[in-house]
């Protein structure tokens, strides 16, 4: 059997080929379509390059596109990265911005290549650029060629015990902080979200510092978040007026997220965060 709607029906936080993910733009689309997903943001990690490709796949499908993408950041807060959501794809002075944070990436993943061939776990750049296929390359790239190679039992087991920060071959990467993220998705016209606030250290400290500086939505929704992790994003929403928003941060490698739709998302969240643009 195919084609089973088994999903709820919004879905914003998915990754492509454009960045880490596995599929095609278009082939997330129709898995997101498959699984009964009626409006999706596609957040690749620091590009827009896959939103006209989903796009016109979802108009094919009935399922409306939103362009956003998915800043990391580097800081003491951990792992803080932030969603903009209705950002212009044809807009070159952030496509400028998001190419430094791609060629960051690129000289990143380069030295964690270098690291893991000097620790006796040889992989090649050329077979990491190839499995990215042109996407912003990340530790998930890295993973799957450490896999591939036999160096590790799974995927997941490369994370655990060679690249998750503190590891061996973890290089810091250069970046742009929380504060700076949400800026530059409001300089841009687009309506910043906290994603998976789980992983952030500090998170009570840290939200006001973003609300200051525009930051609209908290992702409360996420497959990761436990009921508590849940309900203290919705208690930090309605003190700080943020909307809450979530997704599935599919990634279709590994256990990374949770399928297409399979996190609930509220019905008014695509209204709230529009009511947010042009405005903190
Ligand atoms: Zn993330
Ligand atoms: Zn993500």
């Amino acid at each position: 059997m195919d084609a089973i709607a088994a999903g709820y029906t919004i879905d914003l936080h998915t990754h492509s080929l454009r960045s880490d993910g596995a599929l095609s733009p278009a082939d997330v689309v129709k898995r997101a379509a498959a699984r009964g997903v009626t409006i999706q943001a596609l957040s690749d990690h620091d590009s827009l390059a896959g939103v006209a490709e989903a796009s016109a796949a979802g108009r094919d499908l009935g399922v409306r596109i939103i362009p956003a993408t998915e800043l990391n950041t580097e800081s003491e807060w951990g792992d803080a990265h932030v969603l903009g959501y209705f950002i212009d794809p044809a807009d070159g002075s952030l496509e400028d911005r998001l190419r430094w944070l791609r060629e960051n990436r690129g000289r990143r993943i380069e030295l964690m290549v270098e690291k893991l061939n000097a620790l006796g776990y040889p992989v090649e750049l050329a077979r990491v650029l190839e499995i990215a296929q042109g996407g912003a390359l990340g530790r998930p790239h890295l993973a799957q060629a450490l896999f591939e190679k036999g160096h590790v039992r799974s995927y997941d087991a490369a994370f655990d015990t060679l690249l998750a920060k503190d590891s061996p071959a973890y290089v810091e990467r250069v970046g742009l902080t929380p504060t700076e993220a949400v800026t530059l998705i409001r300089e841009h016209g687009g309506v910043p979200s906290l994603a998976h606030p789980g992983t952030v250290v500090g998170l009570d400290e840290l939200l006001p510092k973003l609300v200051a500086v525009g930051l609209a939505g908290i992702e409360a929704y996420y497959g990761a978040h436990s009921p508590e992790m849940t309900a203290r994003c919705l208690a930090s929403a309605r003190a700080l007026g943020l909307v809450p928003t979530g997704g599935s941060d599919f990634h279709g490698r590994g256990e990374h997220g949770t399928d297409l739709g399979g996190v609930f998302v509220p019905p008014e969240t695509i209204e709230r965060l529009e009511s947010r643009r042009g405005r903190a």
